[in-house]
Parts: structure tokens; sequence; C-alpha cells
């Protein structure tokens, strides 16, 4: 399954020849990096954010012990996008992205571009030991796939979700393989990989990926002798919503059926990251390793999210679909205690781990994002006065908004409106009449920049793709026209 490309051949020889001279003294030195990604897990679905009823106390401890971001966002309110975000660094409408893969067999051969070169690219070459565990989407065969990508160790599933119970897809899958339905067989009900190999899983999904996390962990310690890079990316709690009834029970005071399930799901998460502490821990990695959690983007309340108190979400770009609940860890390198107001995105990633492991980023390599370590430290905003920026296209219209400093412009139906959010987070007071300069030099910024955005690459599915066509999408003449348009023309579902 892996296989090199030429330019990881050249800087694989040449870090080779200079780990054997440097990697042994610099190994103690440099931090391993664990992210910890949720999948569609609303803004009060942890106890650190606020949640009024589910419990997640390792995770808790964590944050309380390390930063918390409370205006952090994803490049994209729902999950391609924003994991193309999270791995190259830059906003997915400007490589054709902004939309999920096709959801037909093996993503129709397609993925995020290669001229993308991923983080994991960045800290392999730069003589990281990488995995990849849980949810990948964003390609699955040859090039696209995670082991081609950067990352040493791939295990879990290369689509965008996936069954928890193995005892139910197992069997449904091998039913329906004997039907003969091979290719049409739904991808969540697939055999989980490792390393392009089938493997047999009989745990709860949720309790499979972290118990690879701390195989991961451990093998990083015993064996590799690397700092190690870890993209832990949990599907929990996406659907199916589907927990386990021990999880369940603890949180009998919940008498919402779907809230239940969905607290279950979220508490199997945090168990996991109890084991996964203490493995760093128990192999003396704890201090040395960054840890930066996070959800891909906001919560569907009808499945039992909660994004209290953001307005909005998965999909939206109001708040509570793209804000998302957010921490760093790393003792004595990123304050202990401390709350972070200002504004970031999961695009800053990419330079901040890349600074942190001294890796090299290409050259030519675009990056939207910043390196917080200085702003984090200090307790200063990264980026004053500059934009952070999100759409989506729906049937016929895009959806826009912008933050910038304590502002937000937002355009959800036709109509560009304006909050403070620093002050009014779930965007219930606009003040584009109050401030009809800011609303328009704001508008006017998003506009250039959207200039740069190029035609999607595929589609979710044909309809998808044949609406974008018979619209003339993306429409942006109409998006960042100040004169209000009717909903009934946006043809708004
Ligand atoms: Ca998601």
């Amino acid at each position: 399954m892996k296989k090199f490309t030429f330019r990881q051949l050249v800087l694989g020889c040449t870090c080779l020849l200079a780990s054997q001279v440097s990697l042994a003294s610099t190994a103690n030195e440099r931090p391993n990096i664990l992210v910890i990604l949720t999948d569609d897990m609303g803004y009060a679905d942890v106890g650190f954010n606020g949640s009024p009823d589910i419990r997640t106390p390792n995770l808790d401890q964590l944050a309380a012990e390390g930063t918390m971001m409370t205006s952090a966002y994803n490049a994209h309110p729902f999950c391609g996008p924003s994991r193309a975000g999270i791995m190259t660094g830059r906003y997915p409408h400007k490589f054709g992205s902004q939309f999920n893969l096709p959801t037909s067999d093996r993503s129709g051969g397609l993925g995020i571009p290669t001229s993308e070169i991923f983080i994991s690219e960045v800290l392999q070459d730069a003589g990281y030991h990488t995995g990849a565990i849980g949810k990948w989407h964003l390609g699955e065969d040859g090039d696209f796939h995670p082991n081609n990508r950067g990352f040493d160790d791939f295990y879990g599933f290369l689509n965008g979700g996936h069954d928890y119970f193995p005892s139910k897809f197992k069997a449904q899958y091998e039913k329906q393989r004997k039907q003969g339905l091979n290719h049409s067989i739904f991808h969540y009900l697939r055999p989980l990989e490792h390393n392009g190999k089938e493997v047999d899983v009989n745990e709860y999904l949720t309790d499979a990926l972290s118990g690879q996390a701390v195989n991961f962990i451990e093998a990083s310690a015993k064996d590799k002798k690397q700092p190690f890079f870890l993209y832990l990316a949990y599907n929990a709690p996406h659907s199916p919503m589907q927990a386990k009834e021990e999880d369940m029970a603890q949180f009998p005071e919940i008498k919402d059926k779907k809230r239940k399930i969905y607290a279950g799901m979220v508490y199997a998460v945090d168990r996991g990251v109890k084991e996964i502490v203490q493995t760093l821990k128990d192999t003396g990695q704890y201090d040395n390793t960054l840890i930066v959690f996070f959800s891909d983007n906001g919560g569907k309340p009808n499945l039992g999210a909660n994004n209290y108190p953001l307005k909005g979400r998965k999909g939206s770009v109001l708040e509570g679909g793209y804000r998302t609940p957010m921490f760093f860890h790393w003792p004595k390198k990123i304050p202990n205690g401390k709350t972070f107001t200002f504004p970031i995105s999961t695009l800053d990633l990419y330079p901040t781990f890349a600074k942190i492991a001294g890796a090299e980023i290409p050259k030519k390599k675009k990056l939207d994002g910043k390196n917080l370590i200085p702003s984090l430290v200090a307790g200063t905003d990264p980026r004053p006065g500059e934009m952070i920026y999100a759409v989506r296209h729906r049937n016929g219209y895009s959806e826009a908004a912008a933050r910038k400093d304590n502002w937000k412009i937002v355009n959800v139906s036709g109509k560009w409106q304006l909050f403070d959010v620093e002050k009014d987070s779930s965007e219930s007071n606009d003040l584009s009449k109050e401030y009809p300069l800011v609303v328009r030099e704001m508008v006017a910024e998003m506009e250039m920049w959207s200039w740069s955005n190029t035609q999607p690459s595929w589609f979710h599915n044909h309809a998808e793709g044949a609406l974008w066509r018979e619209k003339a999408m993306p429409r942006f003449h109409e998006t960042f026209s100040l004169k209000e348009k009717a909903a009934n023309e946006l043809n708004v579902h």
C-alpha cells in the first residue's frame, strides 16, 4: 500500500543521515504532538465548555491544566472540508475541496490534491513518527491514502463515518457480501484497516480507536525513539447514534433518549482520553506532549447535540456551525489554567506544529494560519485586524461569514448582519444598522478574499453537482451584494 514520492525519498535519505547524528539528542527535546478530534460535537457538549449534563472529567482536567480557547473556528462547518483545512493549513475553497467527497465506492478515486503538502508529511520529513487513527475522509485510493500522505501508521476507516458495534456491523456486512453486494455495501459497515490490511474489530469502535492510540504511544516510546505526531480522529459523537449501556448509565438524570445516547458516546471518548493520558505518563512522555482537543464542526441538535449559547448547527456559518470547544495542554510551555478568548482557526495548527517540531515547511506551501504559541504564552491576539472566513455553499446560494476582532459579519439568508460576538456570542443583536461602515468594509474585504476561491473539484453527489451548474454557482456577486435579497429568491430550503 505504501509508496513514496521522489520528494519523500530524497528527504527520507537526508533525514536518515541527519537522524543518525541528531535524533538521539533531539528526541527528548522535540515535543510529541497529539491531536484528539471529535466529530460533530456541540459547543456545550464537554464539561470544560459549560455542558450542564455531560460529564467529561478527563478532558476537563486537561483543559483546566492547559489553555482553553473560547473562540476557535473550524475552516468549514462540516466534515471533509474542515479536515482538509487541518491537514493543509488552507481554506478548502482554495483548492477545490469545499464539498465532502462523493459517497460512491472509494470516493470515486478522488482526494485532497497532492500538491497540498499535509502537516503529517512535514512532520514525517522532520523525523517524527506519525500516526492517524479513526476517520480519514480525505481520499481513499493510491496517493490519497493516509500512508501516502505522511502517516507511517494508519488504523481506521477511510470514509466519512462508521457504525460502532462490531457484532452488528460485521453481521450486516457479511450478510450483504454473501448477497453479492460487494461494492454497494454501505461504507459504515465495512471492515476497518491497519495500513491497508483489513483488521478484525471486536470492541465498541471508540474503545478500539482509544486502544490503538495507546498502542501507538507505547510503540513510539519503546521502539521508535522518535517524537510522535498522532492524529486521533474519533468519529464519535457523529451518527449513527450508538452508545454502550454502561456509558449511558453514567447519566441517569438525562431523560431525553437522544441526549442520553449522545452523552454516552462522548463519555466513551473521555474514558479513552483517561487511558491515553495514563499511557503518556507511564511512558514518561506526558510533560513533553502537546495535546490539542477540538471537534471538526458543530453539533446536530436533532441527534442530541447542544451548541448553547451559540445559534446554528453543523453546516451553518452561524457560530454553532463551526466554533468549537478547544484546548491546548503542554506542561510548562502553554499557560496552565488560562482561558484564551481571541479568535483562532484550526488552520493555525499547521504552522504551530511545524514550528514546535522544528520542521521545515516547503517554500512553495501556502498557508492561511499562524503559529499560535507566542500569542498563547503572552496572552495576546494572534491576528489583530485580520479575518477568519467561513463559506458554505447551499443549493443555489452561499452562506458566508467573517470574524475580525470582536466583529462578525454573517449572511445566511440574503442579508448581511453584524454582531459583536465577543459580547454577543449567540448572534442575537444585529448591529448592522448602527455600524454600516464596519459591514461595508468587512464585506468588501471578504469579497476580495473570495476571488481566489476555486470551483469545486467534486460534489458529494450527482444532484449537488447538477444544481451547482444549473444555478451558475457560487454566485458570489449576490453573496457579497449589500442589497437585501428575499429568502424565496435564494431558493432557501
Ligand atoms: Ca463532522
